[in-house]
């Protein structure tokens, strides 16, 4: 095996475990920690899928190093840490702590943090992160249930959750090319940097670091930056075969979609969808009055599923999801409707549902873990960053698990239609 990755949630181990195939690895996704004991599968990369963005940083660490552990005694030599590339963490963590306990474990000097997409409209230019033509602070995800995102200087947000100093790889430097971003990273490893954030406008930008970091024990950053490591493995003679894309092949069964994330894209899917598909929306505020709208949903599933495709939300714009979080505190709000929404897909799949689009990272973290889904196949693109798979344990299923911001506004029939 050439790489182990630990991702801190699912939806972005799948957007990394896609970008891998589809530069020609064989690319197999384990969500959870998996097992001492657990069959290692044949593959170039394993992409381990934690639920580590949001939890207490200890914990995180504690997470990530027992992933690093199972992986290397799978083989694996380089690795990489797999965040979100919007970059959504907080003060506590925990990106930094994370990535400075993997580099310890390694015994490795620095590691680049490189979150930038361009294809999705993620470009960091000076340290600071665009999403489309808007500063991160200035974006939806200032509002982000979780994470809000309110400082869009990643070398301050990153310096503020991590021990060591945090420098920057600029534009220039990455604009000059790989020797040029290899030296960089010399200087600030004598210079005591241990974490550096690197510029990154264009796709020829992540393929410059990736050749720059191809033999870097860890990368840390977004899916984007791993778009240039399969070709530089390649080049080295490291890695063999061209870059095929493989398509899975979906059971037959009824769909249902389960959103619960906030984010704008989400929110103007479901509007979309509604005009579509049968829908039922879960109602956040009285979830923590009792069982009894959950029931009701449940019943609701089971007598209607079969027909049109379902739609069963809970996204609600940021007032919303404000007075709530006023009421409950964030992760109790969040907790309760990712239980409910897993109690939904559960109930689904036990009435025959088999193929589920999961709209929301820790939604669909909650509805993974219902379900028992453990190995994911990669299989054909829907959106950018965004593949169908399908289980390859637990119940036979098509999913599709969407990060809350990806996809286009028809996302949700777009990608039941791709399916035959
Ligand atoms: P995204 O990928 O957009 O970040 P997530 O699923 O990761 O989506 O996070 C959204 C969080 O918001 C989840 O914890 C979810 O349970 C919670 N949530 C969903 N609907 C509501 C709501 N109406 N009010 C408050 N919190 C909500």
């Amino acid at each position: 095996m050439l790489l182990g990755c630990i991702a801190d949630d699912l939806t972005g181990a799948t957007d990394l475990a896609l970008m891998l195939a589809r530069e020609g690895m064989r690319t197999v996704q384990v969500n959870g920690l998996p097992d001492a004991e657990a069959p290692v599968p044949e593959a170039d990369a394993i992409v381990v899928a934690l639920k580590s963005r949001t939890i207490d940083p200890a914990q995180a660490v504690d997470w990530s190093l027992a992933a690093l552990n199972w992986l290397r005694s799978a083989g694996a030599e380089r690795f990489f840490f797999k965040y979100c590339s919007t970059f959504d963490s907080s003060d506590r963590g925990n990106i930094g702590p994370v990535a400075e306990a993997l580099l310890d474990a390694l015994d490795a000097p620095l590691a680049i943090a490189c979150p930038a997409f361009p294809a999705t409209g993620r470009t960091l230019y000076r340290g600071h992160l665009f999403v489309g033509d808007q500063l991160l602070s200035d974006s939806p995800l200032r509002d982000h249930p979780l994470t809000p995102m309110r400082d869009s200087n990643l070398v301050r947000v990153l310096q503020r959750q991590s021990r060591g100093p945090v420098g920057l790889v600029p534009y220039e430097t990455v604009e000059a090319g790989p020797e040029a971003i290899a030296g960089a990273l010399r200087d600030a490893e004598k210079g005591g940097r241990r974490l550096m954030i690197v510029d990154a406008i264009s796709e020829r930008h992540l393929r410059d670091i990736g050749a720059a970091v191809a033999a870097a024990p860890l990368v840390t950053g977004g899916s984007g930056v791993a778009l240039g490591l399969p070709a530089a493995w390649r080049a080295a003679g490291l890695l063999e075969g061209a870059a095929e894309a493989t398509a899975i092949e979906a059971p037959q069964g009824p769909a249902i979609v389960i959103a619960g994330s906030c984010s704008a894209a989400t929110r103007a899917q479901v509007a979309a969808a509604k005009a579509r598909m049968t829908h039922l929306h879960l109602d956040a505020a009285r979830l923590a009055g009792g069982a009894e709208q959950v029931e009701q949903a449940c019943a609701w599933v089971r007598e209607h599923l079969g027909g049109a495709p379902l739609l069963v939300y809970s996204s609600a714009d940021p007032a919303e999801v404000e007075a709530l979080q006023a009421k409950l505190g964030r992760e109790k709000a969040g907790g309760l409707v990712e239980s409910a929404l897993a109690r939904v897909a559960e109930t689904a799949v036990a009435a025959g549902a088999r193929r589920v689009i999961v709209a929301g990272g820790e939604t669909s973290g909650a509805v993974m873990g219902a379900l028992r889904v453990r190995q994911l196949a990669i299989g054909q693109e829907i959106d950018p960053g965004v593949p169908w798979t399908r289980a390859l344990d637990g119940p036979d299923l098509a999913l599709a698990l969407k990060s809350g911001n990806f996809g286009g506004e028809d996302f949700f029939t777009k990608a039941l239609e791709m399916l035959t």
